[in-house]
Formats: C-alpha cells, structure tokens, sequence
C-alpha cells in the first residue's frame, strides 16, 4: 500500500478538473483495501472508482481511496444462467464486453457506460429500458467501520430510479467490492423497443440480431448522441429526469401540446430534463470553458479549463431556469464534492 502526496485528480475524473488528492491510496486487492480501512476512519477517506459520477469543486483533504480491485470469475453455469462476479475495480464497458464475447446475455443495453463495475449498483445505473436491478444477483460490500462482509442481495437494495439503499440509508457505510450478475447463456431476451434501438437495427440490416448486434446498436447511438469524456469533458446526464403529477404535464401541454413523458404511474409521468433544459433556451450555453452541450441539453461539459465551480454554476443557472419557466425543481444525478 503506498500513499502518494499531493497528486491531480485530473486523470480519474471525467470531466477532467484539475483538483489535487493532499494524500492518495490506490488499492487493487481486498487484502489492501482491509489495511487502509484499518487505518483511517470513515470520515477521513474518500471514495474514489471510475471519476465518471462526479464533479469535484475543491482539493480533496480526505485521503482519495481509489478502489481498483480486479479480478472475473464464474461462480456457476448451465445451458441457460450463469452467474459471473467482477470486482469493484473492473471497467464496466470492458466487463460488458467480455460477457458478449462469451455469449451471457443480459448486459448489452449497458454498453459504454464509463465508471467501474462496483459503483454500478450504487445509482442503480441503467439505459435503454435496462436497470442494474434486472441483472444484479447481489453484491459484496465491506463495512467501512467494523471490516465485515455483508451480502446484498438485490432485494436488500431499495434499487429506484439512480437511486438505492447506498446513496440513502447506507450513505458512507459501505465500500463494494464485488458484484455478481445473472446473465443468460442461451434464449437471451433482447430489449430492443426502447428509444432508437430497434431503429438502428433496422439501419444496420439486422433482422434477428444477437446480443453482440443490440451492443453494437447501443454504442452507435451512444457515439452519435453523448460526447466523449476523452474528448470533452463532462459526467454524462448531470440531472435526473422529473417525476411530476400529471397536473403539472397538463399545465405543460397547455403552451407545448408534444411535450414527451413516461407514465409512472395513475397520477406520475416522467419528463425527459434535457428536453426542459432545450425550452429553456440554454442548450449550447457557454460561459468559459464551462457549459451546455450543444447537441445534448442534459450533458454539462468541461471544454478545457473549466473549474468545477464554473461547472456548479452552470448548473444552478440551468436549475434556475427550468424552476422559472416550468416550476419543476431539478436534482442532480452526478455527486458534487
Ligand atoms: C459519457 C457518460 C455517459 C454516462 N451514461 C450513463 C448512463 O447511460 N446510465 C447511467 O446510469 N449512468 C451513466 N453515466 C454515469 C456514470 O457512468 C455511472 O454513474 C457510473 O456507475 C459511475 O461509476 P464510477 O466508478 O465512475 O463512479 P465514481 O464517479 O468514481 O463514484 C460515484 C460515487 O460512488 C462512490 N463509490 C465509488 N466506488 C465505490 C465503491 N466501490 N463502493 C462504494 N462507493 C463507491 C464515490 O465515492 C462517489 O460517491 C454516464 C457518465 C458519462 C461520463
């Protein structure tokens, strides 16, 4: 274990601000990670997996805990499940890759999502008509203060919308360091009806398409649609989508009649943020180096030099904004440090 002084965060973010870590561990096995928990308590670590979920304000004074635990292993298999665990430290996009080329099928509507394996269940990530909670069968996590191993199965995850149990009850209590998928081996159920899916296949000439083609539709959307952080910084959708009464759609409707929602429920619809931060006016915005992707309206990004506070404050002007103009309040699906 070997802590480094005073290093810039800038290459495990991913919207690439220049913040400094005044201490920094990087652990790659649970033999070290156990060590560092030992160590330090609670309040004094900062968690750090893929950068991909966050944007950083300031100097990090606690001590950045980056979790690189490695390691894909096959707990069983049979013709039609199997169950596969990939440490916390794994890339997601490479763990999604590897189950396609060894035909488990469940995963394919994640692809190119950035970050790390074991952050995945945290927000309960999800994309086209696809939750972590669909294909999780349950995750490791160490107690960050009496070092037990705990279980959660999926049922014990209070999974919602980019929500679960380790942003709520358990904030901070937890460090995953595991996670164990249920994925299909044969029969794979593909999930092409939602958004441009089914269209791209279309494009591409696939009429029965396997599990590698719905990947292959999935990260051509995704290149057309979302910027890459490698090339323009930014932490993918920075707010999450409202869920509103169906009376405040209503009201909407009134001046914009094709409004898009998804019913949640009787009385709950659904309202896609990047389209009310569109009517706002403010995609393409640009103050700096901080702004408003011009093709994305929910994606806030780092031109260059942008400080993490150029950042936040595009943020509350979008915030401000939608507020004004549809009386919807906006939470932020990235975490602000
Ligand atoms: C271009 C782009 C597109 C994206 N598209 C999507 C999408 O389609 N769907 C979606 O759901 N998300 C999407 N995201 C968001 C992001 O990729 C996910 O939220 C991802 O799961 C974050 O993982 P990470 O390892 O980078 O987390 P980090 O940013 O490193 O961490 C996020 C939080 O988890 C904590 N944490 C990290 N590792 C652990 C651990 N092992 N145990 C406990 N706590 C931990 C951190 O302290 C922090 O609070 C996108 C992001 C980008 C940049």
């Amino acid at each position: 274990m070997k802590l480094q002084k005073n290093i810039s965060l800038q290459p495990f973010n991913t919207f690439g601000v220049d913040v400094k870590a005044h201490q920094y561990i990087n652990v790659t096995n649970e033999v070290e990670l156990l060590e560092v928990l030992k160590q330090f308590y609670t309040s004094e670590l900062f968690i750090l997996g893929g950068g991909s979920n966050m944007l950083l304000t300031q100097d990090i004074t606690k001590t950045v805990l980056h979790i690189n635990l490695k390691g894909i292993s096959i707990i069983s298999e049979d013709e039609n499940r199997v169950l596969v665990k990939a440490a916390a430290g794994e890339n997601w996009h490479d763990f999604v890759m590897y189950c396609l080329q060894h035909n488990y099928g469940g995963l394919e509507n994640l692809s190119l999502i950035p970050g790390h394996v074991g952050t995945s269940p945290i927000q309960n990530i999800g994309a086209y008509g696809v939750e972590l909670k669909d294909v999780m069968s349950y995750c490791e996590a160490v107690n960050r203060q009496t070092l037990a191993t705990k279980t959660f199965y999926t049922k014990d995850c209070g999974f919602g919308y980019r929500d679960s149990v380790f942003k709520t009850k358990f904030k901070d209590d937890y460090i995953i360091t595991a996670v164990v998928f249920e994925l299909t081996t044969s029969n794979h159920q593909l999930h092409i009806d939602y958004g441009a899916i089914q269209h791209e296949l279309t494009a591409q000439n696939k009429v029965s398409p396997s599990i590698q083609d719905v990947a292959d539709a999935v990260v051509a959307i995704r290149k057309s649609k979302l910027p890459d952080p490698k090339e323009i910084g930014n932490s993918g959708s920075f707010f999450k989508n409202p869920i509103v009464k169906t009376s405040v759609l209503e009201s909407i409707q009134d001046e914009y009649p094709d409004v898009p929602y998804y019913k949640i429920c009787k009385d709950s619809v659904k309202i896609p943020a990047g389209w009310l931060i569109e009517n706002t006016g403010l995609k393409g915005f640009r103050k700096g180096d901080a702004g408003i992707h011009t093709k994305q309206a929910l994606v806030l990004v780092n031109y260059g030099d942008a400080s993490g506070n150029e950042i936040k404050d595009i943020a509350e002007l979008v915030k401000k904004e939608v507020k004004k103009k549809f009386d919807i309040v906006l939470y932020t699906e990235v975490n602000i440090f």
